[in-house]
């Protein structure tokens, strides 16, 4: 289900957050900021508190007869003031002395009155009042004395810091939230931006890319990742299109030349043996084609990653030799001499049969691309954790622009010449999807004299194996 939050923009929650987040933080420093204030003047209250005890003290003085009199000065007399009052008991309960203000509070116990001086707030007629009460010594006699100050005017103004606190915390909120929202929304207009022009690139566009107005901060290296994502998808887009031309156009060569066979037996009446033989050609083009649709298939599968590889370890001299020997009948109809130079024990863990299409593919196309007579070698070697195996032939060789593209599917560097033996540009594109999947890596150069060496490198396999003991499924350019 999706809520109310989930379906608001990323500026309308951002600005949420930061109003709530904000929210919550001024109340706990209005709060504490309240506490301060009112603690500090509480604090303030009672020192005045304290002052007036102390003046009121030095109003006492004992009479000549024995009896403590009161004699205010007039100017810190708490008779003229309405706020604050003074009461002054003997011990014997005795009031002395007591001001107009106080004549509402309730009496001092004086039993519990020690000497020292105790803060107390009272409520009295509906006042509070906050009081300083002790004992103090006036001519020997001890005396009970209380001061007073009524709390109203304090805690009006600690109401008005409260009102002034709590009412200007939503203004505050609000205002940052409007000004969170404008600096949300500036924030991300690039992405608004970025969204446009994305919406911009479609499949058949997929050449455009998005602008990147700054690239050093996020959106820009957003923009850069998505460029980036639009330009594997071009590339993409960009294979697929050659595969599928190419593709088509390799299948409708086999295709019209049956036709063309067919159609020009037909066109006049042949005896039993022409007929065998326009039989015989029409056979063949189908044998190509059906090796071309296998190769696809196999190509198609690697792609999607549903080959199941049978790994165990394989000796690599070995396969070596066995593609020779099924090869070799090409080689000798040319002429040509291939040896083996194999190291012993060079074993790596690999799929068989997929490692040894990828030294067939090779070998064959030493066969077919060097000329008559000429010495194809095969070498294979270990070198610290790595198995090598080289096929060195003297044909053509290879251009040095052209050696990473061989490998591409349908590549060919001859188009007649390969085509007429037979190939579809394929060969080497398996043959390199069969060495990744196993871990390794195929590459050409060029051969000390001329010709060109083509070179498989594969990890070695230290530990022992069981044979077919481990099935993994590959995709095409996935190692292992
Ligand atoms: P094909 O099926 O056409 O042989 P490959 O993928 O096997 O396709 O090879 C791609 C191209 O690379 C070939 O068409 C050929 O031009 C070139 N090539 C491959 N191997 C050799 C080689 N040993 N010497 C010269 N050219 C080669």
């Amino acid at each position: 289900m999706t809520s109310w939050w989930s379906t608001r923009s990323i500026r309308v929650r951002l600005t949420a957050w930061y109003a709530v987040v904000l929210g919550l933080m001024m109340m706990v420093y209005a709060a504490a900021t309240f506490g301060a204030v009112r603690h500090e003047f509480f604090e303030q209250f009672d020192d005045q508190l304290h002052e007036d005890f102390e003046s009121a003290e030095g109003f006492l003085a004992p009479a000549a007869d024995g009896r403590v009199t009161w004699s205010g000065d007039g100017r810190h007399d708490p008779d003229n003031d309405e706020d604050r009052g003074s009461d002054v008991w003997l011990a014997s309960g005795e009031q002395v002395y007591r001001s107009g203000a106080s004549s509402s509070l309730p009496p001092v116990a004086l039993a519990s009155t020690t000497a020292q001086p105790r803060y107390e707030s009272i409520t009295a007629n509906g006042q509070r009042w906050r009081t300083l009460t002790g004992t103090t010594l006036v001519g020997g006699r001890a005396v009970v004395l209380r001061v007073s100050r009524a709390e109203g005017r304090l805690r009006t103004q600690l109401w008005e810091i409260l009102v002034v606190l709590v009412l200007g915390l939503p203004v505050v909120v609000v205002l940052a939230g409007v000004g969170g929202y404008a600096l949300a929304r500036r924030a991300l207009t690039p992405i608004d931006h970025l969204a446009t022009d994305a919406r911009r690139i479609t499949a058949d566009r997929l050449h455009e890319r998005l602008s990147v107005p700054n690239q050093h901060d996020e959106i820009g290296q957003l923009a850069a990742v998505i460029n980036d994502a639009f330009a594997r998808l071009e590339s993409s887009f960009e294979q697929l299109r050659r595969f599928t031309a190419d593709a088509s156009h390799e299948l409708r060569t086999p295709l019209a030349v049956i036709r063309g066979l067919g159609e020009g037996a037909l066109g006049k009446t042949r005896t039993p043996d022409e007929y065998k033989e326009v039989m015989g050609s029409m056979l063949e083009e189908v044998d190509r084609l059906t090796n071309l649709v296998d190769t696809l298939l196999r190509l198609s599968h690697g792609d999607a990653g549903t080959v199941r590889l049978a790994r165990s370890a394989v000796d690599v001299g070995e396969l070596a030799s066995e593609a020779v020997s099924s090869l070799g009948i090409l080689a000798e109809e040319r002429n040509q001499r291939v040896t083996v130079d194999a190291a012993e024990g060079v074993v790596v863990a690999a799929d068989r049969l997929v490692l040894r299409e990828a030294i067939t593919n090779v070998l064959d196309n030493a066969i077919k691309y060097s000329p008559p007579a000429s010495s194809i070698r095969i070498r294979v070697y270990a070198d610290g954790e790595e198995a090598h195996l080289t096929v060195a032939d003297e044909g053509p060789g290879i251009a040095a622009q052209d050696r990473q593209r061989i490998f591409d599917r349908f590549f060919r560097l001859d188009e007649g010449r390969s085509r007429a033996s037979g190939g579809a540009g394929l060969g080497l594109a398996i043959a390199k999807w069969a060495v990744e999947v196993n871990g390794g890596r195929i590459s050409v150069d060029t051969g000390a004299n001329s010709g060109s060496v083509f070179h498989i490198v594969l990890p070695i396999r230290r530990s022992p194996i069981a044979a077919d003991s481990e099935h993994t499924t590959q995709r095409m350019g996935e190692h292992v």
